[in-house]
């Protein structure tokens, strides 16, 4: 694993990520198989380590470090266990879940909930993706409608990471007939709400054992407080997932570092034509190919985090471009880890598959590559208009 020179506190975070991730390393095989994990118990070991609500403001629980020091331990979490499971506490209770409800219009609605979630005691799902609205996402039709004091919701998520697990829905809903983002705003749904109906939904290839269900709101009232914001915040609320992309790029980088290390675990112990494989000229050109792909990633995770506004906002532009990268490198570094783990690499024992697996899904979260890329066009040419 090469990192840039750590600060004493970047090594001393490193050393406790590692130190918490480490038991859960021969767990992840067997949440593979059976696609169960208790995420409960690896929530409580990141609390208990100090790795929740990193970038938080101490005001509710947080410990207002930077994203830079966030991708430092997100990277350790995951390469050293190989499952962005035990990363997941430090996502929930710092990523986009937490941010959006930072944006809360009210106080009482933030102080009702991130001291919770930034403790990492309730985990917070983002619930956005709908049956009939994935990457079009400004389409939605899950709609919240006054009644008195409060809100009806109704509609139907899916794919929401966390989901039945979690405690806290932040959802994005449609107030009012306005159509596209000016209609589009945001509440918090809490587990056990009148109406909120969970379902396990459907099994991934990958990132098996975080369960990925439906949310299904049929009249789901909600107390005024958790509305996090009403129409016309479109914008801002999209700027939580810049927190989403760092973590994804992260979750690449800390990936492939791990089928880097099993490709070379594996052609240094196996020989053929009596040698080493590692020592045939395309295996270690492939390496280091492997090797400069991984480190190109680095630099563009870490530019993005480094450049993140008061060391805690990253940019719509940087992170976007570094989940991008990680969606482009990731996929290719772990299928040429099978590659050189041989007919072993494809047998469903092998981390190399797993991590494959791992990375098609990793893929596709929180947005595709060409939907990316739309993104980062008109971020790139804003004198032009890019049709969706
Ligand atoms: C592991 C995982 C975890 C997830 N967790 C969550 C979560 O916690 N919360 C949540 O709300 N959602 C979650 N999702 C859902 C995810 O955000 C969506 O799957 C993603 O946004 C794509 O939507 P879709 O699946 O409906 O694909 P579709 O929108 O049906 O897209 C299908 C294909 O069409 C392409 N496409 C669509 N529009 C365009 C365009 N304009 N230009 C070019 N190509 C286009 C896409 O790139 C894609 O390849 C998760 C998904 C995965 C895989």
């Amino acid at each position: 694993m090469t990192t840039v020179k750590l600060s004493q506190i970047q090594q001393e975070l490193r050393a406790r990520a590692i130190e918490a991730a480490t038991p859960w390393r021969s767990h992840v095989d067997e949440w593979d198989r059976t696609d169960e994990a208790p995420y409960g118990q690896v929530a409580a070991t990141m609390a208990a380590a100090g790795l929740c609500g990193l970038t938080m403001p101490a005001k509710y629980g947080g410990a207002e470090l930077t994203v830079v020091d966030y991708v430092v331990v997100v990277e350790a979490l995951i390469a050293t266990s190989q499952s962005w499971i035990v990363a997941e506490p430090t996502f929930g209770s710092t990523g986009p879940g937490p941010t959006i409800v930072l944006r809360a219009e009210r106080e009482d609605t933030r102080e009702k909930f991130l001291p919770d979630i930034v403790s990492g005691r309730k985990a917070c799902a983002i619930a956005l993706t709908e049956p009939e609205h994935g990457s079009d996402l400004t389409a939605l039709a899950t709609s919240a409608v006054p009644d008195g004091d409060n809100y009806v919701i109704n509609g139907s998520k899916r794919f929401i990471t966390g989901s039945p697990a979690n405690e806290l829905y932040a959802t994005f809903v449609r107030f009012g007939d306005q159509p596209g983002h000016r209609g589009i705003g945001a509440v918090i749904v809490e587990k056990g709400s009148p109406g909120l109906r969970l379902e396990t939904g459907a099994r991934f290839s990958g990132t098996r054992g975080l369960p990925h269900g439906e949310v299904h709101f049929d009249n789901c009232v909600i107390p005024p407080e958790n509305v996090i914001c009403g129409p016309g915040h479109f914008a801002e609320l999209m700027m939580a997932f810049n927190m989403e992309r760092i973590h994804n790029a992260t979750l690449s980088l800390a990936l492939a570092e791990a089928a880097f290390d099993e490709a070379v675990s594996y052609t240094s112990g196996r020989s053929a034509y009596g040698k080493p494989i590692i020592e045939f000229q395309a295996t270690y050109h492939t390496l280091v190919e492997m090797r400069m792909a991984i480190d190109a990633h680095r630099l563009l995770t870490q530019h993005a985090a480094a450049n993140s506004v008061e060391g805690r906002f990253p940019t719509a532009r940087e992170s976007t471009f570094a989940k991008l990268s990680g969606a482009t490198m990731l996929p290719e570094v772990t299928r040429q880890a099978m590659i050189l783990c041989g007919g072993d690499g494809a047998t469903l024992d092998h981390a190399a598959q797993r991590l494959h697996r791992d990375a098609m899904a990793a893929l596709v979260a929180g947005g595709s590559p060409p939907v990316l890329k739309n993104a980062l066009a008109s971020q790139l040419f804003p004198d032009h208009r890019f049709r969706q």
